[in-house]
């Protein structure tokens, strides 16, 4: 495909999309009464180049208009910290607040206020801060471990999005500076580990750890280095594989070496469904039509065929998505690819949240005659579809990706 042209979804409707990020961002447009730090104070922007001499995606106009940063804050030592001068580079006008914890910033996370503000939040404001607690932990499904994370929030808002549970649903993107701690944490689990022995549905003779769980990397591609940092080191350690999935095509991950060591995998669904609920991503169309470059750049490609929402009409919309991957994905993307399946979960709270700003999304995934409860260790209410529901349709899944793109080994579905 023809790169750089992955610009977000529009969303439902000129709210999300574009049109009033632009606005936002034009010149008179309301600015803090702190103003702007102003270039030259962390030595202004440098252009950056892929390293095969192509200008970087992230500095192309439409990857300022997902992510026109215009308020920084930080932890006074991340800001310090090499990887927070890098950012603080990157967006010279921006904003710098200090902050003492990039936790539960007064006025930025929780609930409150519209969403016409959340989403600005989102691209308008980033936290730097340092992961204190660096945890690897097991997980078995989707990677044998869970790395910790380079990042926590999003600037994108899909509609059924559980990562911002923590921090309420403004939660714009985190960025851990302490890359090289997080990276040596990595090393000495990976050699505390040792080889594969047994393959298993994660990886045939690697580890495999998910570096994504709370946000997207290719969107934090966009910010800093701390993606191309992981892929790197991944590329240097022979028993372990890097995983993470994603709803945005960034073309500068393909200028790195991943060396078969980093999985990128690419969530997919319906396109009317993604044009629904996937808000602020790339185009469903756009990142089938990547999976190719992004094999041939040296990554491993899987997909996520999540969230399976049911509604009307869903079996014949994932029987036209399968078709079209048979029909356009070349027979080298087919040979390696493997599927992770997963049906929707929702929360009462996210549930209440967006009926505040998008009730359609709501009008499919709140569906209680299909859905059951469960109350979770922090007295949320999170629902899933009732146990017989769940398994008709993971047969459904199954027996659909047998028919129309038998060459999809689906590594797990629940
Ligand atoms: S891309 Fe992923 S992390 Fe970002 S809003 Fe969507 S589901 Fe959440």
């Amino acid at each position: 495909m023809e790169y750089p042209s992955a610009g977000p979804d529009d969303g439902p409707g000129t709210l999300f999309g574009l049109d009033a990020l632009d606005a936002a961002a034009a010149p008179g447009a309301d600015r803090s009464e702190h103003g702007g730090r102003g270039a030259g104070e962390h030595g202004g922007r440098a252009p950056e180049h892929a390293p095969d001499g192509r200008a970087a995606f992230r500095d192309s106009p439409a990857a300022r208009r997902l992510l026109p940063v215009r308020t920084v804050y930080a932890e006074p030592s991340a800001a310090r910290s090499p990887r927070g001068r890098q950012i603080l580079a990157r967006f010279p006008d921006a904003e710098l607040i200090e902050v003492d914890s990039h936790w539960r910033i007064p006025g930025l996370h929780g609930n409150e206020g519209n969403v016409e503000r959340w989403v600005r939040v989102k691209g308008e404001t980033l936290v730097l801060g340092e992961k204190k607690t660096l945890t690897t932990r097991p997980n078995g499904r989707s990677a044998d471990w869970i790395a910790p994370g380079t990042s926590n929030g999003c600037a994108m808002a899909c509609a059924y999005c559980y990562v911002p549970r923590r921090k309420g649903y403004a939660n714009p993107i985190t960025v851990f500076t302490n890359i090289d701690g997080i990276i040596a944490h990595l090393a000495r689990h990976i050699a505390r580990l040792g080889p594969k022995r047994e393959p298993n549905q994660c990886d045939a003779s690697a580890w495999v750890y998910d570096i994504g769980e709370n946000g997207d990397c290719s969107v934090d591609a966009l910010v800093c280095d701390n993606t191309a940092d992981l892929v790197r080191a991944f590329g240097r350690w022979p028993t372990a594989k890097a995983s993470f999935a994603t709803k945005f095509v960034n073309p500068d991950l393909l200028a790195l070496d991943p060396r078969g060591r980093t999985r990128i995998r690419f969530s997919l669904m319906p396109t009317a469904d993604a044009r629904l609920l996937d808000v602020r991503t790339s185009p469903v169309g756009d990142r089938i039509a990547a999976a190719a470059d992004f094999l041939d750049a040296g990554y491993e490609v899987h997909f996520n065929l999540s969230p399976v929402v049911l509604r009307p009409g869903w079996e014949d919309a994932w029987t036209e998505l399968l078709q079209h991957l048979d029909d356009v994905l070349p027979d080298r993307v087919k040979r390696q690819a493997a599927a992770e399946v997963i049906m929707l979960t929702h929360n009462r709270e996210l549930h209440q949240v967006n009926m505040g700003w998008h009730p359609r999304a709501e009008e499919v995934l709140w569906q209680p005659a299909l859905q059951q409860g469960k109350r979770s260790q922090n007295g949320a209410l999170n629902v899933r579809y009732t146990n017989r529901v769940k398994a008709e349709a993971v047969g459904a899944v199954r027996g659909l990706v047998a028919a129309h793109a038998p060459w999809l080994r689906i590594r797990y579905a629940f």
